[in-house]
Protein backbone atom coordinates (compact mmCIF):
# COMPACT_ATOMS: atom_id res chain seq x y z
CA UNK A 1 0.00 0.00 0.00
CA UNK A 2 1.35 3.51 -0.93
CA UNK A 3 1.96 5.80 2.30
CA UNK A 4 -0.99 8.08 0.48
CA UNK A 5 -3.30 5.00 0.59
CA UNK A 6 -2.43 4.02 4.00
CA UNK A 7 -2.98 7.77 5.56
CA UNK A 8 -6.31 7.38 3.78
CA UNK A 9 -7.66 4.26 5.09
CA UNK A 10 -6.24 5.42 8.55
CA UNK A 11 -8.31 8.95 8.49
CA UNK A 12 -10.55 9.32 11.30
CA UNK A 13 -13.98 9.11 10.14
CA UNK A 14 -15.93 11.59 11.51
CA UNK A 15 -19.56 10.33 10.27
CA UNK A 16 -21.49 8.06 12.11
CA UNK A 17 -21.29 4.54 10.43
CA UNK A 18 -23.74 3.07 13.00
CA UNK A 19 -26.70 5.47 11.67
CA UNK A 20 -25.87 4.42 8.17
CA UNK A 21 -27.81 0.53 7.34
CA UNK A 22 -28.05 -1.10 4.19
CA UNK A 23 -31.24 -3.21 3.47
CA UNK A 24 -31.36 -5.77 0.90
CA UNK A 25 -34.88 -6.35 0.10
CA UNK A 26 -36.08 -10.22 -0.65
CA UNK A 27 -32.21 -11.06 -1.50
CA UNK A 28 -32.90 -14.88 -3.83
CA UNK A 29 -29.22 -15.49 -3.78
CA UNK A 30 -27.83 -15.90 0.04
CA UNK A 31 -23.86 -15.28 -1.90
CA UNK A 32 -24.77 -11.72 -2.69
CA UNK A 33 -25.62 -11.38 1.07
CA UNK A 34 -22.30 -12.31 2.13
CA UNK A 35 -21.09 -10.68 -0.90
CA UNK A 36 -22.65 -7.44 0.31
CA UNK A 37 -21.38 -7.59 4.16
CA UNK A 38 -17.97 -7.90 2.56
CA UNK A 39 -18.54 -4.73 0.82
CA UNK A 40 -20.31 -2.88 4.07
CA UNK A 41 -17.38 -4.10 6.23
CA UNK A 42 -14.37 -3.32 3.84
CA UNK A 43 -15.83 0.19 3.41
CA UNK A 44 -16.27 0.96 7.54
CA UNK A 45 -20.25 0.18 7.20
CA UNK A 46 -21.71 -2.23 10.30
CA UNK A 47 -25.59 -2.40 9.49
CA UNK A 48 -27.12 -5.05 7.67
CA UNK A 49 -30.41 -5.33 7.17
CA UNK A 50 -32.30 -8.10 5.64
CA UNK A 51 -36.02 -8.12 4.45
CA UNK A 52 -37.58 -11.70 3.89
CA UNK A 53 -34.21 -12.70 2.45
CA UNK A 54 -34.70 -15.95 0.45
CA UNK A 55 -32.26 -18.04 2.29
CA UNK A 56 -30.98 -17.28 5.77
CA UNK A 57 -28.70 -18.06 7.78
CA UNK A 58 -26.59 -19.46 5.07
CA UNK A 59 -23.05 -21.64 4.80
CA UNK A 60 -22.74 -19.79 1.49
CA UNK A 61 -23.13 -16.11 2.90
CA UNK A 62 -20.39 -16.90 5.60
CA UNK A 63 -18.18 -18.36 2.53
CA UNK A 64 -18.32 -15.19 0.78
CA UNK A 65 -18.31 -12.53 3.32
CA UNK A 66 -14.99 -13.91 4.42
CA UNK A 67 -13.69 -11.34 7.39
CA UNK A 68 -17.25 -9.72 7.18
CA UNK A 69 -19.00 -12.79 9.43
CA UNK A 70 -19.47 -10.42 12.32
CA UNK A 71 -22.09 -8.57 10.15
CA UNK A 72 -24.11 -11.29 9.59
CA UNK A 73 -24.27 -12.59 12.91
CA UNK A 74 -25.49 -9.15 13.89
CA UNK A 75 -27.72 -9.02 10.32
CA UNK A 76 -31.21 -7.86 11.60
CA UNK A 77 -34.00 -9.76 10.03
CA UNK A 78 -37.24 -7.84 9.78
CA UNK A 79 -40.53 -8.81 7.62
CA UNK A 80 -41.39 -5.65 5.40
CA UNK A 81 -39.37 -2.64 4.14
CA UNK A 82 -41.50 -0.39 6.33
CA UNK A 83 -39.98 -2.17 9.22
CA UNK A 84 -36.54 -1.69 8.25
CA UNK A 85 -36.48 2.25 7.89
CA UNK A 86 -39.52 2.98 10.65
CA UNK A 87 -36.45 4.50 12.42
CA UNK A 88 -34.99 6.36 9.64
CA UNK A 89 -34.52 10.05 8.72
CA UNK A 90 -33.58 9.39 4.95
CA UNK A 91 -33.59 6.98 2.96
CA UNK A 92 -32.92 6.15 -0.69
CA UNK A 93 -33.33 3.30 -3.30
CA UNK A 94 -30.96 2.10 -5.02
CA UNK A 95 -32.58 1.47 -8.92
CA UNK A 96 -30.76 0.47 -11.98
CA UNK A 97 -33.94 2.18 -13.66
CA UNK A 98 -35.50 4.82 -14.21
CA UNK A 99 -39.12 4.83 -13.17
CA UNK A 100 -42.50 5.40 -14.97
CA UNK A 101 -42.71 8.36 -11.84
CA UNK A 102 -40.22 10.38 -11.77
CA UNK A 103 -38.50 10.60 -8.54
CA UNK A 104 -35.57 13.01 -7.38
CA UNK A 105 -32.78 11.31 -8.39
CA UNK A 106 -29.21 11.10 -6.52
CA UNK A 107 -25.49 10.07 -8.18
CA UNK A 108 -23.57 7.77 -6.66
CA UNK A 109 -21.19 10.69 -5.16
CA UNK A 110 -23.97 12.77 -4.07
CA UNK A 111 -26.26 9.82 -2.55
CA UNK A 112 -22.41 9.74 -0.44
CA UNK A 113 -22.71 12.92 0.67
CA UNK A 114 -26.25 13.40 1.47
CA UNK A 115 -26.30 10.44 3.67
CA UNK A 116 -22.98 10.57 5.55
CA UNK A 117 -24.42 14.44 6.07
CA UNK A 118 -27.84 12.94 7.20
CA UNK A 119 -25.94 10.54 9.62
CA UNK A 120 -24.55 12.80 11.82
CA UNK A 121 -27.96 13.15 13.74
CA UNK A 122 -30.14 10.42 11.80
CA UNK A 123 -30.92 6.72 10.83
CA UNK A 124 -29.97 6.43 7.14
CA UNK A 125 -30.92 3.49 5.48
CA UNK A 126 -29.70 2.25 1.81
CA UNK A 127 -32.05 0.63 0.36
CA UNK A 128 -31.15 -2.80 -2.40
CA UNK A 129 -33.76 -4.86 -4.69
CA UNK A 130 -33.94 -8.13 -5.51
CA UNK A 131 -31.73 -9.88 -8.11
CA UNK A 132 -34.45 -10.35 -10.95
CA UNK A 133 -36.58 -7.38 -10.36
CA UNK A 134 -34.97 -5.04 -7.89
CA UNK A 135 -37.72 -2.97 -5.68
CA UNK A 136 -41.08 -2.94 -7.01
CA UNK A 137 -43.21 0.48 -7.13
CA UNK A 138 -44.30 0.55 -3.52
CA UNK A 139 -41.06 0.05 -2.25
CA UNK A 140 -39.27 2.91 -4.63
CA UNK A 141 -42.30 5.45 -3.19
CA UNK A 142 -41.22 4.88 0.33
CA UNK A 143 -37.44 5.79 -0.67
CA UNK A 144 -36.86 9.96 -0.21
CA UNK A 145 -34.35 9.97 -3.39
CA UNK A 146 -33.61 6.76 -5.98
CA UNK A 147 -29.91 6.43 -6.31
CA UNK A 148 -28.67 5.41 -10.13
CA UNK A 149 -25.32 4.31 -10.63
CA UNK A 150 -24.51 5.86 -14.13
CA UNK A 151 -23.93 2.09 -15.52
CA UNK A 152 -23.11 0.79 -19.17
CA UNK A 153 -27.24 1.80 -20.57
CA UNK A 154 -26.60 -1.28 -22.46
CA UNK A 155 -26.20 -3.42 -19.80
CA UNK A 156 -26.76 -1.36 -16.46
CA UNK A 157 -28.01 -4.12 -13.92
CA UNK A 158 -25.14 -4.27 -11.46
CA UNK A 159 -24.74 -7.79 -9.13
CA UNK A 160 -26.05 -6.96 -6.41
CA UNK A 161 -22.89 -6.83 -3.79
CA UNK A 162 -21.29 -4.80 -6.88
CA UNK A 163 -24.28 -2.00 -6.68
CA UNK A 164 -23.86 -1.97 -2.95
CA UNK A 165 -19.95 -1.38 -2.91
CA UNK A 166 -20.21 1.21 -4.91
CA UNK A 167 -22.78 2.59 -2.94
CA UNK A 168 -20.49 2.05 0.00
CA UNK A 169 -17.72 3.41 -1.16
CA UNK A 170 -19.07 6.68 -2.28
CA UNK A 171 -19.78 7.00 1.53
CA UNK A 172 -16.85 6.01 2.83
CA UNK A 173 -15.09 8.75 0.87
CA UNK A 174 -17.76 11.27 1.59
CA UNK A 175 -16.85 10.50 4.66
CA UNK A 176 -13.18 10.67 5.05
CA UNK A 177 -13.82 14.13 3.19
CA UNK A 178 -15.73 15.21 6.05
CA UNK A 179 -12.78 13.74 8.05
CA UNK A 180 -10.24 16.17 6.29
CA UNK A 181 -12.59 18.81 6.08
CA UNK A 182 -12.24 18.70 9.79
CA UNK A 183 -9.13 18.81 10.54
CA UNK A 184 -8.57 21.73 8.37
CA UNK A 185 -11.57 23.84 9.82
CA UNK A 186 -8.98 22.74 13.45
CA UNK A 187 -5.98 24.05 12.16
CA UNK A 188 -7.74 27.46 11.86
CA UNK A 189 -7.80 27.93 15.26
CA UNK A 190 -5.17 29.36 17.36
CA UNK A 191 -5.01 30.20 20.67
CA UNK A 192 -3.54 33.53 20.77
CA UNK A 193 -3.62 36.61 18.16
CA UNK A 194 -1.90 36.65 15.25
CA UNK A 195 0.97 39.14 15.23
CA UNK A 196 -0.45 42.62 13.65
CA UNK A 197 0.91 43.98 10.68
CA UNK A 198 2.31 47.13 12.58
CA UNK A 199 3.89 44.29 15.02
CA UNK A 200 5.61 42.75 12.10
CA UNK A 201 7.25 45.43 10.88
CA UNK A 202 8.95 46.86 13.91
CA UNK A 203 10.19 43.44 14.33
CA UNK A 204 11.62 43.48 10.80
CA UNK A 205 13.14 47.20 11.53
CA UNK A 206 14.64 45.55 14.90
CA UNK A 207 15.78 42.63 13.08
CA UNK A 208 17.31 44.75 10.38
CA UNK A 209 19.19 46.53 13.35
CA UNK A 210 20.50 43.45 14.83
CA UNK A 211 21.72 42.04 11.66
CA UNK A 212 23.34 45.07 10.85
CA UNK A 213 25.11 45.65 14.28
CA UNK A 214 26.11 42.00 14.09
CA UNK A 215 28.06 42.49 10.48
CA UNK A 216 25.99 39.83 8.89
CA UNK A 217 23.68 42.62 6.97
CA UNK A 218 25.25 45.40 4.73
CA UNK A 219 22.49 48.00 3.79
CA UNK A 220 24.66 49.34 0.89
CA UNK A 221 24.85 45.54 -0.30
CA UNK A 222 21.72 44.07 0.89
CA UNK A 223 21.13 41.47 -1.92
CA UNK A 224 17.49 40.96 -1.30
CA UNK A 225 18.51 39.48 2.68
CA UNK A 226 15.32 41.39 4.24
CA UNK A 227 12.83 40.55 1.54
CA UNK A 228 14.05 36.85 1.85
CA UNK A 229 13.69 36.93 5.71
CA UNK A 230 10.09 38.72 5.24
CA UNK A 231 9.07 36.09 2.75
CA UNK A 232 10.87 33.03 5.38
CA UNK A 233 8.39 34.58 8.79
CA UNK A 234 5.51 35.30 6.15
CA UNK A 235 5.17 31.63 5.62
CA UNK A 236 4.41 30.87 9.09
CA UNK A 237 2.17 33.43 10.21
CA UNK A 238 3.52 34.39 13.46
CA UNK A 239 1.36 34.95 16.79
CA UNK A 240 2.05 37.85 19.40
CA UNK A 241 3.76 35.28 22.31
CA UNK A 242 6.05 33.87 19.52
CA UNK A 243 7.07 37.80 18.05
CA UNK A 244 7.23 39.24 21.64
CA UNK A 245 9.25 36.03 22.30
CA UNK A 246 12.06 37.12 18.71
CA UNK A 247 11.51 40.54 20.18
CA UNK A 248 13.12 39.68 23.22
CA UNK A 249 15.78 37.67 21.79
CA UNK A 250 16.82 40.23 19.17
CA UNK A 251 16.90 43.11 22.29
CA UNK A 252 19.23 40.72 24.48
CA UNK A 253 21.59 40.02 21.42
CA UNK A 254 22.28 43.92 21.07
CA UNK A 255 22.79 43.95 25.02
CA UNK A 256 25.08 41.25 24.81
CA UNK A 257 27.13 42.45 22.07
CA UNK A 258 26.75 46.03 23.38
CA UNK A 259 28.67 44.48 26.74
CA UNK A 260 30.82 42.75 24.28
CA UNK A 261 31.88 46.19 22.56
CA UNK A 262 32.27 47.74 25.71
CA UNK A 263 34.61 45.33 27.70
N1 LIG B 1 -32.93 -6.51 -12.83
C1 LIG B 1 -33.13 -5.54 -11.81
C2 LIG B 1 -31.85 -5.13 -11.18
C3 LIG B 1 -31.51 -6.01 -10.10
S1 LIG B 1 -29.91 -5.77 -9.54
C4 LIG B 1 -33.74 -4.30 -12.36
O1 LIG B 1 -33.69 -4.10 -13.54
O2 LIG B 1 -34.25 -3.51 -11.56
C5 LIG B 1 -30.20 -5.80 -7.80
C6 LIG B 1 -30.18 -4.46 -7.13
O3 LIG B 1 -28.90 -3.86 -7.26
C7 LIG B 1 -31.13 -3.44 -7.69
O4 LIG B 1 -32.43 -3.58 -7.17
C8 LIG B 1 -30.51 -2.15 -7.21
O5 LIG B 1 -30.85 -1.92 -5.86
C9 LIG B 1 -29.04 -2.46 -7.33
N2 LIG B 1 -28.49 -2.01 -8.62
C10 LIG B 1 -28.03 -2.75 -9.64
N3 LIG B 1 -27.59 -1.97 -10.66
C11 LIG B 1 -27.78 -0.69 -10.26
C12 LIG B 1 -27.53 0.59 -10.84
N4 LIG B 1 -27.02 0.73 -12.07
N5 LIG B 1 -27.84 1.69 -10.12
C13 LIG B 1 -28.36 1.60 -8.88
N6 LIG B 1 -28.64 0.41 -8.29
C14 LIG B 1 -28.33 -0.71 -8.95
Amino acid sequence: MSSEAAELASAPVLWDATNIKIVLVNTSHPGNIGAAARAMKNMGLQQLVLVKPEEFPSGVAVGRAASAVDLLDRAQVVDSLEAAIADCGLVIGASARRRSIPWPMLDPQSCGEKSVAAARDNKVALVFGREDSGLNNEELQLCHFHVQIPANPDYSSLNLAAAVMVVCYELRKAGLRLADQAEEDSTEFWDQQYATGEQVEHFYAHLERMLVAIDFHDPENPRQLMQRLRRLFGRIRIDEMEMNILRGILTNVEHAIGNEKQQ
